[in-house]
């Protein structure tokens, strides 16, 4: 069997260690671009000015959209400067427009997430929208960014509601590996999963169960403790590497069969996943003991666990056949379950997963 796992070429996370990034830029290039948005910029650059102020950082501003637009803005301006260190700082979108610039400039990228919402980070794939924000494809990079830079004492003062979207992204990077293992399917790097890989996913799920919780309230509080800092590394480091080198299945095929109903707009990335998580547990017919330890996880931090809790009705059918099709259209990640797959059987996990949800909630 040919196996292939694929990982960020450094990760540092800490307190702080946002003061480390002008040795980092000498040790990598000589001049940095580091894209950041608005709100970044005025929001937590501004409180580091013996970091950013340097001579050889040039800070841009990015325009809101990883689109085609930005892409050649940016690449533009890496020519224009002698640009030869790309960083991208803030959320998703800016870090993926970094990624995407490094790699078509053939220059090294520092990605510095603000938010522990996802697991992209980490990734060497990155997402393109049109200008009106309406989702055009996913590009692959030639390699995992260079370096990814957490600094705790940025995601512990960002709103809570990132990192409990982080780990439903994170909570469903243990059970699609289990799928694509199951089913000998294919990883998101081309090949089938490692031991290593295998087991960092377990790792990541062990810790939501254990820490998960206690992370949440710690990053209410605005406080760095050991839990935050084991659920910041699961949420981006163990997931990263857990999606990418041992697949995704039932949990974000779901979360993109959502995606087609406005409603569900307002909730995170992480919010739908976790909802795709239980709807995989009735697809594959979970035990109940598993199920119950997953639904109370999810109670527990708040992710949802109905459809109302991600803007939607149950008695909605028709809306929810529409996510189902939606869910089983060809080439979609739902096919690496070991299950019989289709919209019935799919729409069926979902009203499943809803009833159960609402069950447990009238009993509490
Ligand atoms: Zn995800």
């Amino acid at each position: 069997m040919r196996v292939k796992a694929v990982f960020p070429g450094h990760y540092i996370q800490g307190c702080g260690v946002i003061g480390e990034l002008p040795d980092l830029i000498d040790k990598l290039g000589n001049r940095a671009l580091l894209l950041a948005s608005k709100s970044v910029i005025s929001g937590i650059i501004s409180g580091y000015p013996d970091v950013f102020s340097l001579r050889n950082i040039s800070v841009d501003k990015f325009n809101g959209e990883c689109c085609h637009k930005e892409l050649d803005r940016i690449n533009g301006k890496i020519r224009d400067l002698g640009i030869d260190v790309m960083i991208g700082m803030g959320g998703g979108k800016v870090i993926d427009t970094a990624k995407i610039c490094a790699d078509n400039t053939g220059i090294p990228v520092i990605v510095i997430p603000t938010i522990a919402s996802t697991d992209a980070p980490c990734s060497g794939c990155a997402v393109v929208y049109r200008e009106n924000g309406v989702f055009e494809e996913v590009l692959y990079q030639k390699s995992n960014p260079t370096v990814v830079m957490v600094d705790l004492d940025i995601i512990a003062a960002s709103p809570h509601r990132f990192i409990v979207s982080g780990m439903g992204d994170a909570l469903a990077t243990w059970f699609e590996a289990r799928s694509c293992y199951r089913t000998m399917s294919m990883n998101e790097c081309g090949g089938h999963s490692t031991g290593a890989g295998m087991n960092i996913a377990r790792l990541c799920y062990d810790t939501l169960l254990e820490y998960g919780l206690m992370a949440k309230i710690a990053n209410e509080n605005s406080l760095v403790s050991p839990a935050l800092e084991y659920i910041v590394e699961a949420n981006i480091l163990l997931s990263g590497i857990g999606f990418e080198s041992c697949g995704i299945a039932c949990a974000h095929a779901v979360h993109n069969g959502l995606t087609i109903l406005q409603e569900s707009h307002d909730y995170y990335h992480g919010e739908k996943v976790a909802f795709g998580v239980l709807t995989g547990l009735h697809l594959t017919g979970s035990s109940k003991e598993e199920i119950d330890e997953v639904y109370s996880f999810c109670e527990s931090i708040g992710l949802p666990t109905t459809l109302a809790d991600i803007g939607l009705d149950y008695r909605d059918r028709m809306q929810l056949q529409k996510v189902a099709i939606e869910t089983c259209k060809p080439g979609s990640s739902i096919y690496n379950e070991a299950s019989q797959i289709n919209p019935d059987t799919v729409l069926n996990a979902i009203l499943m997963a809803d009833a159960m949800g609402r069950q447990r909630r009238k009993k509490a």
